[in-house]
């Protein structure tokens, strides 16, 4: 038997002020991403904004359905849009917030492990990893170097894809 451990790295700032110009814009972006979120159900809003190489900005937004499994998260809305508008503009960062009149958010959240995964498709696809930017009004900055730092064993097969 082998005992392994994984560390994760990511750092931490209090707040979006602290960060570089462009992670700082693109926090200020997803900001206005969330402007659009359709969450009549769950009240909880969620605002994402992909910085592509070229310098062009993409908006999600969270999307809800009274038939629950149709609406869609904020950050498949953007990866999804990028997918099929933009493949060839490689993504260099995803910021992510969140805010609702429910509770207050007192830590960034986290992307769900579906909009993860789609993450991990398209950082493998375009063969450079994506910075993401996790922040909320009230609480730190959480950047990540790619997704494998959320996912250590992602689930991805080059020979499927070949
Ligand atoms: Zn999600």
């Amino acid at each position: 038997m082998t005992d392994h451990e994984i560390k994760i790295n990511f750092k931490e700032y209090a707040s979006i002020n602290d960060l570089d110009k462009p992670a700082n814009d693109l926090c200020l972006e997803a900001v206005k991403a969330m402007a659009n979120s359709h969450s009549p159900y769950s009240k909880f809003r969620v605002g994402a904004a992909l910085l592509l190489q070229s310098g062009t900005i993409l908006h999600g937004s969270n999307q809800e359905n009274a038939a629950y499994p149709s609406g869609l998260c904020a950050e498949r809305v953007a990866l999804f849009n990028w997918g099929a508008n933009y493949p060839d503009d490689p993504i260099v960062a995803m910021a992510v917030t969140a805010h609702t009149e429910e509770f207050e958010i007192l830590q960034p959240v986290a992307s769900c492990g579906s909009c993860l995964q789609v993450l991990a498709e398209y950082e493998k696809k375009q063969d450079k990893p994506i910075e993401i930017i996790l922040f909320c009004a009230k609480g730190p900055v959480w950047v990540m170097k790619g997704v494998e730092t959320f996912l250590p064993f992602l689930f991805f097969e080059k020979r499927l894809i070949s």
